[in-house]
């Protein structure tokens, strides 16, 4: 099937210097052509391929200039998506993009759905499915750590290990189908069941070893939750502002934030933190509170760590005790704030084991206590070897091939037929696919691509 020819706005729909509507199919040079006057008076089907011209976007019912722009022009298969794509580069507004949308989707062109530019890309195999998604983390990476991983992924680094991997189960799929096929006919070519084994346990430790990291790669693609709890005036606020005002997170918007929870991204040493303020977990005395303490308390259930505060002013009292008792299971960080009143208030908190001193007024030991929530996070998470699997999606698939070289290996020794063993090794193989995307179902390629947005 021929496909047709997509249209898009690539950029953000705000006010900035450029916006990009971007083309792709087998007519985009012709609708390129039929939209766009070139100052030297030169035709589009004319240019060089990969080159860029200044002109004028012309509605092609009215005869009317839209904008001025750039256009490039770019010849399959040298291209993002591999067809022809011509890009407009508008001036970065609302009007002068959805206006050149509108002329480009009048002279031929669909609008593309989201991901769907991406989803081309794949189909014609300028990237596969892992690398796809890495272009979502790219896109959406909150800190430098998590920005490395994803432009590795994306230069395919997890793709490279996975084939690896596939490569080695294929061949040994070969051999075992030879000897299912002709037993015994060629001496040079049987497989024992012990070379077998060793073979699948070779695959097994490379799976094991992408794994190792995973959970280390989901902090950094998606951060983790802090809830920050106190008693009343102890700080809470303050300090979440102390930590912001230097550690405020690339991204600061988060979906979801309630009225009576104060929800920020933070970058600590590379690993983005959702850090929650919230109304506290005290008794409550009125509807209002009850209702704050209860999403506190529901907050501090889906917590990865939680900050607790206490004053330095004040010292330990009984409201501390119950937060504390509360949260005796949490993992959790003893922060004694306005360590500036009281210089020496450690002694009076002694039982409470290891705590951290800070001022939220004068910054004073907020680096510490930054090293500490890091060192928390990610000292259980081993760095793993090679690639970062940053999805969920991933860690499923390499489980789930992972659960059937196993099971294949048990075959082995309990010395099951081969034909038996090889349909595990199928399997380990095809879910290894899933990630590349070379095994992929439709079912899957539609979720990957769905989480991209209109013109990627
Ligand atoms: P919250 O109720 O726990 O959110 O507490 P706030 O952040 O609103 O702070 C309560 C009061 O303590 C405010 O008057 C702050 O200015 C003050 N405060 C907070 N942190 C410090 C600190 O480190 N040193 C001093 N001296 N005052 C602080």
């Amino acid at each position: 099937m021929k496909e047709d020819t997509i249209a898009a706005v690539s950029t953000p729909l705000g006010e900035g210097g450029i916006g990009i509507v971007r083309i792709s199919g087998p007519e985009s040079v012709e609708i390129g052509e039929k939209v766009f006057r070139h100052t030297g008076g030169k035709h589009v089907r004319e240019f060089a391929t990969h080159t860029l011209h200044l002109g004028k976007v012309i509605d092609t019912d009215t005869g009317q200039v839209v904008d001025e722009v750039l256009l490039t022009v770019m010849k399959g298969p040298r291209t993002f998506t591999g067809e022809d794509i011509v890009e407009i580069n508008c001036h970065g507004g609302a009007a002068p993009l959805m206006r050149t949308l509108e002329v480009v989707l009048g002279n031929g062109a669909r609008l593309a759905e989201p991901g769907e530019f991406s989803k081309r890309a794949f189909l014609n195999g300028k990237i596969d499915l892992a690398q796809a998604e890495a272009i979502i983390d790219v896109i959406r990476a909150k800190t430098d750590h998590g920005l490395k991983a994803a432009v590795e992924n994306l230069e395919g680094s997890l793709s490279k290990e996975i084939n690896k991997v596939r490569s080695v189960l294929s061949s040994v799929l070969g051999r075992v189908e030879v000897n299912i096929d002709f037993p015994g006919e060629d001496p040079t070519a049987e497989l024992k069941t012990e070379e077998l084994d060793a073979l699948l346990a070779e695959s097994a430790r490379s799976i094991k070893r992408l794994l190792s990291g995973a959970k280390r790669g989901k902090i950094l693609r998606e951060g983790i939750k802090a809830v920050i709890v106190g008693k009343p005036n102890v700080g809470k606020s303050s300090l979440l502002n102390a930590l912001l005002k230097e550690k405020r997170a690339i991204v600061t918007e988060v979906p979801g934030t309630t009225r009576d929870v104060i929800e920020e991204m933070l970058n600590v040493g590379g690993i983005p933190i959702r850090i929650m303020d919230t109304a506290g977990i005290h008794e409550a005395k009125d509807e209002v509170e009850k209702m704050g303490v209860a999403r506190s308390r529901e907050l501090l259930g889906q917590a990865d760590i939680v900050l607790v505060i206490l004053d330095a002013s004040t010292g330990l009292e009984d409201e501390d005790l119950q937060i504390l008792n509360a949260l005796a299971d949490r993992p959790k960080i003893v922060v004694i704030n306005k360590k500036d009143l009281n210089a020496n208030a450690e002694g009076s908190f002694n039982e409470m084991g290891e705590t951290i001193s800070v001022s939220a007024k004068t910054g004073e030991g907020l680096n510490l206590l930054e090293e500490k929530i890091r060192a928390m996070v990610l000292a259980e998470q081993p760095r793993g070897e090679g690639a970062l699997i940053t999805r969920v999606r991933h860690e499923d698939a390499l489980k789930h091939a992972l659960g059937h070289l196993e099971e294949g290996r048990k075959g082995c020794r309990q010395g099951m037929p081969l034909d038996i063993i090889s349909i595990d090794i199928r399997e380990a193989w095809t879910g290894l696919g899933e990630i590349t995307g070379e095994t992929a179902s439709e079912e899957i390629l539609d979720r990957v691509f769905s989480e991209f947005c209109i013109g990627k």
